[in-house]
This record gives C-alpha cells, structure tokens and sequence, in this order.
C-alpha cells in the first residue's frame, strides 16, 4: 500500500476552509491562467486536492468515440508513478464508478470503498482508498471526464454542500479544460492548415498535371479533418463537358457505390453556394435523392470551390460516424476550398498548356522531318539534275530560262551563268523555243515529245528530242516548262547510215551478180563464138566478182556473230610471216594496177592466233588500202616483232593497253582520213562521206569487224593519216 505523501492521520477531517466562490475564483484563476491543456489539467487536480482537503486527485477524459477512459492528470501521489498512470487507459464498462456519473451525470459517493461493491478492489487496495467522490465533468450538457476525490488517511462523508462545491469546481474545470481541448485542437488545426496550404503552395510550384493535384487536394482534405473519405466533383468547362466526379481508387473501391449515392450533395453545395453540412446522413435519406442507402458513411461535410467568383466544383469529406465535424472544420474546409481552387485551375492551365506545347512539339517534329525529307528529295533532284546526260532546263512563265544543267551546257556551249534569265529561243533555237512557250501557254507537244534542231555555239547541228512538263502556277509563282532534251544525233546518224547501208548492200550484191551474170550468159551463148583467150577473162572476171561476193557475205557474217554472241576464237600457233605472205599473193591477183609490198621477218613470226580471224582483218585492211589509193601506188604490208611498246609508233592514249608481241602495219599513199573522222571510222556502219570514199562502193562494215577480232585477241588497232598523203594502220598483237 502507499502512503500519500504529507498526510498526518492525526488531524481533524479536512473540510473545505475558504467560502464557496472564493474557492471557485481560486479554481477559475488557476485553470484560466493558462490555455496549454496539460497545465490546466495538472493545475485542476492540483488546486482541487488543496482545496477539498482530499488525499489524491484524479481526472480522466472521456473518449466517447470509443468508449474510452483516458488518464489525464493526478495529484497525491509519487511523480514517478503518475507518469505510469497516465499509460493506464481503462474502458468505461470496466471503471463503474465513472460509468455511473457520467451516465446519471450526478456525483457518485462511496463511503466504504473496501465494501462498495462498485469499487476496483484492487485498486482499493493498492492505493489504500477508504472514501471516494466521483464528479462528472460536464460542459454545455456533455460531459467530458470524471474528477475522482479519493480520502485515505480516513473514511470521508462528503456533506452534500461540499459535494455541491465539488460540483461547481467540477464545471468551472470542465469549462477551463474544453478552453484548452478547443484551443488546442484550433492550433491543431492552424497548424495543420498551414501544413496544406503549403503542400497545396507546392503543387501549384510544381506544376503537378490535373489528376495529380485532384488527389492532392482531397488527400489534404481528408486528411486536415481527419475524415474517412473525401471526394471531388467538377463541373463542365469547356475542354471538358462533363460534369467530373473524382474520388481516389482506394477510396472508390471502398466506398464507390456509396459515393455515387451520395453525388446529389455536391449539387446541393452547388445551389446553395456555401458549406453543406450534414450532421447523420442516415437521417438525411429521405431528404437526399440518393439510389442506394449509405452504410457506411454518416457525417458529411461539403464546401463550393469557388475561382474569381465562380463555382468550378465543390469538395467534400465524409466521416464513418456521425456528428463529427464542427463548426471550425467546415470554416477550415472552406478556406482550404479557396486555395484548393487555385491549384485546381493552375492544374488544367498547366495540363492546357502541356499538351499545347507537345502539340507544337509534335507539329514541330513533323515539319523538321517533313524538311529533311525535302531536303533529301531536293538533293536528290539535284544529283539528278547534275549528273543528267540529258540536258534539263526550266523556263518561267516569260520563256526566260531559270534551270540549266551541266549537260545543258555541253549541248548547247553556253554556261548555266551566262543563259540564266535569257530567253530559251535565243539559247536553244527556234525550234525548242518555240515549243517551250506553247507549252507554256497551255499547248503541249503532241506525246509530249518534240524534235528538233538545235545548232550549239560553234555551230554545229544537233538533233535532240525533248520531252516537257508543265509546271502549274502555285503561291503567285510559275507556270513553268521543264524540258528534257536528249541528243539524238547519234541515233539519227545510225538510221541514215542504217537505210544507206541498206541501198549499199543490195548495190555491193547486184553489181558482182550482174558481172556473173553478164558473163556467163555469154559464156552460154551458143550463137556467140567466144575465143580461149576472151573465155579465160571472162571466167577470171566471174572469179573475181564471186571473191567480192565471198568476202561480202563473210564481212555479213562475222558482223552477225559479233552481234549475237556467237563469235568465238580458234585459237592456234600461226606463222604469221607465212599467212601475211600467202594472203597479199593471193590479193596481188584482184588489186589491178596496184603494187603490194610485203616485208615480213624472213626467220617467220609464231603468234598464238585465230588464224582465219586474222587472216579477214589482212584482207579489210589491205583492200582499203587499195580502195582508197591511186591506181598504180603502193601498198605496203609489214610485220614485226615488239618487244618494248615504247618503240611503237603509237598515239599516247594507246600506249598502256599495247601488249608485248607483233605489229601488222598497212601502209598506203592514198588518200588519208580527215583528224575529226578518224575516231569514228571504226564504228558500225561509218564510211567516209569525201567525195572519194562515196565514188568506190563499201558497208561501212570493215573497220568495225577489224576492231572486234583484234580487240577479241586482247590487241589494239589505230590510225595515223594524212588527207592526201595517206594511211597507216597499226595492229598490235600480243604473241601469247
Ligand atoms: P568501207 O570501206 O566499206 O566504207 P570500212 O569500215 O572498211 O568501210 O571503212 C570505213 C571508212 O574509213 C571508209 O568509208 C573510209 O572513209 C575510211 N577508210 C578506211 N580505210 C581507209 C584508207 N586506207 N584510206 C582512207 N580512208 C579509209
């Protein structure tokens, strides 16, 4: 058992010494000397005790939520143990004797407490009780605690004015102590709202997107009013033109279908443009249009959301119990409504302009790849354009012209700088000019093709075939012509020379048949008498004629071959000294008065050759010797042997492909090739157009073949000429 401190058992019963209102003036001035709620508390117990004489006094505080019975203050006992009382939370069913006054809301008396049957005997015995008085705590009709009077140095009566005193002192700390509970709990609460006003500030710093700061707001809601729920509702705004109900996930998982019932008082808070407060929303059913009846939510508690003077929404918290909001909660709602509003509206601006700028962004990343492609596509064209082997130009709407590629300029001899803003007649003729401005008033060139002849700067002729386009006008520019225009010259010479070989081939055929024919029918003549002498031209002359034909139709055929992939060599050792000699023999018979020269290495010359092959190139070379050199002149026809190329007499551009091995020279006084038809003589078809070379018949056909077989042989074959002076072909061999 422990003995209160100071108490003398000794002495007269303790009554109260001082008159009643002196007593609660003392009461009145200690508790409301101070609002912190601890020292009201401690100064209660403390001054009550002095004043009542009693041994201990406690006060507990009533948890009603709970049912509970907190340990607030005591005095009489060791400081120590008071700090182990205040752990000891009872509940209300197990301390009778609170249950009891605050439940009659009368004091209790226990005179005996080892025998009062509502006693804890246990702490009767601990604490060596003998009287107890117990009074409730009540403030404004609602009590809020017990003051426990304990007596142990003796059993106490409480007269009933001493009761009664009790009573008041009871009340006047019941008043002191919801002061400071009230107090304390504003604090709590400034505090707190500061603490969201902050977070809200925050927000609106950060920039946080709108359902972000949706379930910001109504967490710190939640949370400031220690609700259980909270929810949000927006009304329609012109991104959004459905009214927005927002709740957090957990919350709706929990409590969704209530909310949804319960949607009708955010329109209520709506209409009456101010808190909503709903004390029991069970009682409330019948007023509230709702479609399913909430269970698990009782106290409700909604505030508008106002922004420059207009409603944007309304923000509401709900709490499991009922009646549990006061008055300075709806007013700090309210006020966290106004700021929550705020953050609310920065939140759609912020979200507004977000998916601005990513529309920007993104229409800014579709122009830079729409540019890269055009950029591409730009130098692209303009490789084209470049490297063109067609010429290409384009003309404004004048005919001025505003395009002009590197072919261009090769075609026609002028340079992209000087023609540019000229007209395209003056550039490219008449012709083309022409065409051009009737393209460009909307008159295209039938198929869209025209030919024409365009004479270049240095006045030659070429035959181009232009393709246009018309380019139609856009943004107050154009239309414009393109024009494509390729140099057929080639392509036109090939036909003239194809339609002359033509008449030439049936010529070269019929003038040795009819000297066949002319012949033999006289030959076969029977009333002709023809001597042995005029009978042995006759048949010489059908010889020769039939020779001419031979060598014709053999050119014929080797140029088919050529043609179809079907030449092939036959390649075998060949002295060479013994074919040249043997074939101009056998040529000496048909070139009439004139004289072949053959030097060829008496020790004979072995090449690796196909030897028919070489054997029609002698045969070309040395009949256009003849051909083309006066009666009576000489032709010479030389072989050697090479070692060094240097020593060869051979243009430069030659000089690399000469291989090691033999030259076949075929030299005449005849009567030469000009310098600017020297390249194209051994092309398909060319023949000479002097007036010389047109008098003696010929296919065009010799040189080409000549170049095939010495090319096929890996050898080389040119000229060196002189008009009027002569010819001499080079055929370089390789040996191997
Ligand atoms: P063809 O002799 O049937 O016309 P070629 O292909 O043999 O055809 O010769 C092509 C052209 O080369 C001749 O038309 C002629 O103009 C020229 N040519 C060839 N050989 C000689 C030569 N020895 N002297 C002068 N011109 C020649």
């Amino acid at each position: 058992m422990i003995s209160p401190a100071n108490i003398d058992t000794s002495d007269p019963p303790p009554r109260i010494r001082a008159d009643e209102s002196a007593v609660l003036l003392e009461i009145a001035q200690a508790a409301g000397s101070t609002l912190e709620l601890h020292e009201v508390l401690e100064r209660v117990v403390e001054k009550t005790a002095r004043l009542t004489g009693a041994d201990r006094c406690s006060l507990w505080l009533l948890d009603s939520t709970r049912d509970l019975l907190l340990p607030a203050a005591i005095y009489g006992i060791d400081p120590t143990f008071a700090a182990r009382w205040k752990r000891k939370i009872l509940s209300i069913k197990d301390e009778r004797l609170s249950q009891e006054a605050i439940t009659t809301g009368q004091p209790v008396v226990v005179l005996d407490a080892a025998t009062d049957p509502r006693t804890d005997k246990k702490a009767v015995d601990f604490f060596g009780d003998k009287s107890i008085l117990v009074v409730p705590l009540a403030s404004k009709g609602r009590v809020i605690g017990t003051l426990f009077l304990n007596h142990i140095s003796r059993h106490y009566t409480y007269p009933p004015h001493e009761v009664a005193i009790i009573q008041a002192i009871a009340s006047q700390a019941a008043v002191a102590i919801e002061n400071a509970q009230l107090y304390e709990e504003s604090r709590r609460q400034r505090l707190e709202l500061l603490a969201s006003f902050r977070r809200i500030g925050d927000a609106l710093a950060a920039g946080l997107d709108l359902p972000d700061t949706l379930r910001l707001v109504v967490d710190l809601a939640t949370e400031m009013l220690r609700a259980t729920v909270g929810s949000l509702t927006l009304c329609p705004t012109d991104d959004a033109p459905g009214e927005t109900k927002w709740a957090p996930v957990d919350a709706l998982e929990r409590y969704g279908p209530e909310l949804e019932a319960l949607t009708d008082l955010a329109n209520e808070v709506i209409q009456r443009r101010e808190p909503c407060y709903v004390a029991d929303l069970r009682e409330r059913l019948g007023e509230i249009v709702c479609h399913g009846a909430p269970e698990a939510l009782r106290t409700y508690v909604g505030v508008p959301l106002f922004l420059r003077g207009r409603i944007i929404g309304t923000l509401g918290v709900f709490h499991a119990l009922p009646k549990r909001f006061t008055r300075p909660e709806i007013d700090l709602l309210a006020s966290f409504g106004a700021q929550a509003a705020i953050a609310i509206d920065n939140a759609r601006l912020f979200t507004r302009l977000q998916r601005q700028v990513e529309e920007l962004s993104a229409a800014a990343q579709r122009n830079a790849e729409l540019f890269t492609r055009l950029e591409l596509e730009k130098k692209r064209l303009d490789v084209i354009f470049q490297n063109s082997t067609d010429a290409i130009f384009m003309a404004d709407r004048d005919g001025r012209i505003i395009a002009f590629n590197p072919a261009a300029e090769l075609l026609t001899g002028w340079s992209a700088c000087e023609v540019l803003g000229r007209g395209c007649q003056e550039v490219f003729g008449p012709g083309l000019g022409e065409t051009t401005m009737r393209l460009l008033a909307g008159e295209p060139p039938d198929d869209g093709v025209a030919e024409a002849v365009v004479v270049n700067r240095s006045g030659e002729r070429r035959h181009v075939a232009a393709s246009y386009a018309y380019v139609a006008a856009s943004n107050g520019e154009g239309p414009f012509a393109l024009a494509v225009v390729r140099d057929i010259s080639r392509q036109k010479e090939v036909e003239r020379l194809k339609s002359d070989f033509i008449s030439m081939v049936s010529h070269e055929l019929r003038t040795p048949l009819a000297v066949i024919k002319g012949y033999a029918a006289t030959l076969l003549n029977p009333s002709l008498h023809v001597d042995a002498e005029r009978q042995q031209r006759f048949l010489r002359g059908i010889n020769d004629a039939s020779d001419r034909l031979t060598r014709l139709i053999d050119n014929l055929l080797s140029v088919s071959r050529f043609e179809s992939g079907r030449f092939r060599l036959n390649l075998q050792l060949v002295d060479l000294s013994d074919l040249v000699c043997r074939v101009v023999a056998a040529l000496r018979g048909s070139v009439g008065s004139h004289r072949l020269t053959c030097i060829v290495p008496p020790e004979g010359l072995v090449a690796r050759l196909d030897r028919d092959q070489i054997e029609q190139v002698l045969v070309n070379l040395v009949s256009n010797a003849v051909k083309y050199s006066p009666e009576e002149s000489e032709v010479v026809i030389e072989l050697r042997a090479f070692d060094d190329p240097s020593l060869v007499p051979v243009p430069v551009r030659f000089a690399s492909g000469i291989p090691r091995g033999v030259l076949l020279i075929v030299r005449d006084q005849g009567i030469g090739i000009a310098p600017n038809h020297q390249r194209f003589i051994f092309d398909k078809f060319y023949r000479g157009d002097a007036p010389a070379v047109r008098r003696v018949a010929g296919t065009g056909l010799g040189l080409y073949i000549c170049k095939s077989i010495v090319e096929a042989h890996h050898g080389a074959i040119w000229v060196e000429s002189q008009v009027g002076r002569g010819s001499t072909f080079y055929v370089a061999l390789p040996r191997e």
